[in-house]
């Protein structure tokens, strides 16, 4: 069997991809979480949340 060898695909330098701009690389954020419906409370707790920007990447999205 010949043998052509072909250059496995040139990897460009792996550029890592830039942090997320709303959650700095977690993937996730916290947000106020709201108790009662008519007071309108703010309470301490905070909940995370899937960072919508990146979807829990943790990466800006490039495009
Ligand atoms: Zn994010």
């Amino acid at each position: 069997m010949a043998t052509t060898r072909k250059p496995t695909g040139r990897r460009a330098a792996a550029k890592k991809p830039p942090p997320c701009p709303d959650c700095k690389n977690a993937g996730q954020v916290s947000e106020a979480f709201k108790v009662g419906s008519r007071t309108k409370h703010d309470s301490d707790d905070r909940q995370e949340a899937l960072c919508l920007t990146c979807l829990g990447t943790g990466q800006a999205p490039t495009d």
